[in-house]
């Protein structure tokens, strides 16, 4: 029996009516605030991560899923390209904002909203909200702005979403990681700070240490925790306009009644940060994988890659993270609620026959109908109804064929009407779940 690799999963039917919940809520939440969606190659040049994300983070440097691109027969020069599954979806964003010049023909401070939903690629160890392949949704909002209230309506956007899904128990955390010039002096800091103490880090740390010291707060070692909590902090270090920007961005916040900490620790384990980083940590039922979400501000992004001096700001969460986060309440409702409106329950040949006609037209009319093929003895055709958790049975026998008037039994109350089929298809027009369409 071949199964999955290991890190990666199904995602099976009874769980998809969760996904397409915290899709759907996403997109309205896109929608109000004014995101378009965009869609990137799920692998790209290997160069665009390695110089957008960072060589020293963990990311690059130890998880991505990197291979060599199938030379072409008939070609020397094409193939034998360094290529990797994406394992972030930020440097492809803007690598299209870029490639497609989306900042040509806009006016001083117009900002390009994208968002985007899909599977990334880490090699990390698995564990219960960790996967190799997971799913995540995020914005990005490009320009030539970075005024800070941007952030706080992306924030607020954030707020709004989350008690539309009623995930309520949840903390915000900011932090300014500063420009990169005060971030150059502030690593000399760090790194001085660091050295005495380097025997008792990780051989990670180490590697941090010599490329990018600021990739140390990123380490879940316990031991290395207990000198990580007693470096300085980037916080100390900050330039002035950073820390304006900062102080404005909190008082936005303020503004919008948006609750949060400052953790000066939280770096983000990717290298384009800049000023504004940010999580969003859940409480329930996460277990120790509980980061929802994370963004930032990454100014300097585009240049890194080639295009244009520009201002980005943006977030991604785990859509199986945020499954996970759903109330149990929430998730048993969106579960029943993906069940069939009518199942057809026939007597005999001539009654499934006409059966057939029946499902077209209620189908046709928008009704979810669910029909077996055996024909049956009453009570067991109606327990397929109740297994198939239908909302009503729809009893087609000789009599009925001969009215044209049909058996329709509520499945909860026990109740039951006789009506014509277009007394069925108005009901059904106000039942939730069947879509009226017209
Ligand atoms: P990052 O891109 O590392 O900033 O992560 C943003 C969010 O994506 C996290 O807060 C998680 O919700 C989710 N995420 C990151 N890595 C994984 C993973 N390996 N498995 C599941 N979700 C993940």
């Amino acid at each position: 029996m071949i199964q999955t690799v290991r890190g990666t999963r199904d995602i099976l039917p009874d769980d998809m009516p969760l996904w397409h919940r915290v899709e759907a809520v996403a997109r309205e939440a896109f929608r109000r605030y004014g995101f378009r969606e965009i869609r990137t190659p799920i692998f790209e040049k290997t160069e665009l991560f390695a110089r957008g994300v960072g060589e020293a983070t963990d990311i690059v440097h130890k998880e991505m899923y990197t291979f060599t691109d199938r030379a072409r027969v008939d070609s020397i020069q094409s193939g034998g390209e360094s290529l990797t599954l994406r394992p972030e979806n930020t440097a492809s964003v803007v690598r299209a904002y870029i490639q497609h010049k989306m900042f040509a023909d806009k006016s001083p401070g117009e900002l390009t909203k994208l968002y985007y939903i899909g599977q990334m690629f880490r090699r990390e160890r698995p564990q219960a909200g960790r996967y190799r392949q997971f799913y995540q949704i995020g914005v990005e909002v490009m320009g030539s702005s970075d005024d800070p209230a941007i952030e706080a309506e992306v924030i607020e956007m954030l707020d709004w979403f989350l008690k539309e899904l009623k995930i309520t128990n949840t903390t915000l955390l900011i932090n300014s990681v500063g420009e990169p010039a005060s971030r150059a002096v502030y690593l000399e800091t760090l790194r001085e700070a660091i050295r005495p103490k380097l025997d008792q880090l990780c051989t990670d740390c180490h590697h941090r240490f010599e490329t990018n010291a600021l990739r140390v707060f990123d380490c879940k070692n316990e031991s290395c925790q207990t000198v990580i909590k007693d470096l300085p902090t980037i916080t100390d270090s900050l330039d002035e306009a950073s820390r304006q920007h900062f102080e404005q961005f909190k008082a936005h916040l303020d503004a919008r009644g948006i609750a949060y900490t400052v953790n000066p620790r939280m770096v983000r384990g990717l290298d384009y940060y800049t000023r504004t980083a940010f999580e969003i940590v859940g409480h329930d039922g996460l277990g120790a994988q509980n980061t929802l979400v994370g963004g930032g501000r990454y100014d300097g992004l585009s240049e890194t890659i080639g295009g244009p001096p520009t201002k980005g700001f943006g977030f991604a969460f785990g859509l199986d993270r945020m499954v996970m986060a759903l109330p149990e309440s929430e998730a048993e409702q969106l579960r029943a609620a993906d069940a069939p409106d009518v199942f057809i329950v026939f007597l005999g040949k001539t009654a499934r026959a006409h059966s057939f006609t029946v499902a077209q037209q209620l189908r046709a009319a928008g009704v979810a109908v669910a029909m077996e093929f055996e024909d049956r003895k009453m009570k067991k055709a109606m327990a397929a109804a109740d297994k198939a958790r239908a909302s009503f049975a729809l009893i087609i026998g000789d009599n009925e064929v001969a009215s044209g008037t049909y058996g329709l039994k509520n499945l909860k109350t026990g109740e039951q009407e006789s009506l014509t089929l277009d007394e069925i298809i108005s009901k059904f027009g106000s039942v939730p779940g069947a879509v009226a369409t017209g």
